[in-house]
């Protein structure tokens, strides 16, 4: 009799989480069911540890694990490929390399950053929602901080030295408490004093941070964030962003090169294509 092919497509919490839970439901019917994980990189990435990466608090090697780690002397067997279209009707996966039948498929491909069609985002803003995006951010600020020791025009070297982070949920809140510290170490390290020259922003939309905290927790977070000297700007909806910062609804212009996006997420573009709904 052929085995049963589950297919769990991506590696990401869930998908990890669901081929653990199979391995655990299916370990003593390994003659009737094959487990197949199946992801564009070799590891799992610590999604949640990437403010960490991109504030340089850690290396990136401490937020991937591989898979074979993960799934070392489990019934997973694990397949590097991106895929990029599912045929529903006969069952298989087209991948970049191959293609793969599926009895059962668990689609775990994860998020994408949504910018809500807002002019420039796309193009200035960096996100924070890959490994790539933390390490794109962490290598940014270590040159513009750089440029800005070397800057003699005033207005130059203070909106080199702003630096803005909008979205005031858990990722853009974590990652300005790592920038916090990180920050004045590296201004040191390049002969400025962050403390005198420089600005750390939070921008957000709605009336406050942190919107999903009870409202203890909330005011704590906010007495500390004004404490270290970080500027939060409420009701600010950005509206525009270009090469040299942003403006806000209410018509605040802030002066740039370093916002970081952190304003939510959508399904992504493999997903928006298949015929699920
Ligand atoms: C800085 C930061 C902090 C966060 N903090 C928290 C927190 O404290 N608490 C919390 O609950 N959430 C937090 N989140 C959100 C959390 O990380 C995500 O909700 C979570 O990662 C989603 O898991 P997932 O498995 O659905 O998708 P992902 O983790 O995005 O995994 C998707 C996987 O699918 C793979 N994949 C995608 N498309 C394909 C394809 N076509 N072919 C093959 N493979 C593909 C990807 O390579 C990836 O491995 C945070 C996020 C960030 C960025």
């Amino acid at each position: 009799m052929d085995k049963k092919q589950i297919v769990v497509l991506g590696g990401g919490y869930a998908g990890v989480h669901a081929a653990k839970t199979l391995h655990k439901a299916f370990k003593k019917h390994q003659d009737k069911v094959e487990i197949t994980l199946i992801d564009k990189n070799r590891h799992h990435i610590l999604m949640t540890e990437l403010h960490e990466v991109a504030g340089n608090r850690v290396e990136e090697d401490s937020v991937k694990i591989s898979f074979d780690r993960i799934f070392s002397g489990k019934m997973v067997n694990v397949v590097q490929d991106t895929i990029v279209d599912i045929d529903f009707k006969n069952q298989r996966l087209k991948g970049e390399r191959a293609s793969y039948a599926y009895d059962q498929l668990i689609i775990g491909t994860g998020a994408t950053t949504a910018d809500f069609n807002i002019p420039g985002v796309k193009e200035h803003a960096f996100y924070l929602w890959s490994l790539d995006d933390a390490l794109r951010i962490r290598c940014h600020i270590e040159q513009i901080v750089k440029e800005a020791s070397r800057e003699a025009d005033a207005g130059k070297r203070k909106q080199m030295l702003t630096f803005v982070v909008a979205g005031g949920g858990f990722t853009g809140i974590e990652l300005v408490g790592e920038l916090i510290e990180w920050l004045p170490i590296l201004c040191e390290e390049n002969g400025i004093d962050f403390k005198k020259e420089g600005r750390l922003i939070s921008v957000e939309a709605l009336g406050s941070i942190l919107n999903m905290l009870p409202e203890k927790p909330r005011a704590k977070a906010v007495k500390y964030l004004e404490k270290k000297g970080v500027e939060i700007k409420l009701n600010s909806l950005i509206t525009q962003v270009d090469a040299d910062g942003f403006t806000t609804k209410n018509g605040e212009v802030i002066k740039t090169k370093t916002l970081v996006w952190t304003c939510g997420v959508r399904g992504t573009e493999f997903c928006e294509k298949l015929p699920l709904t």
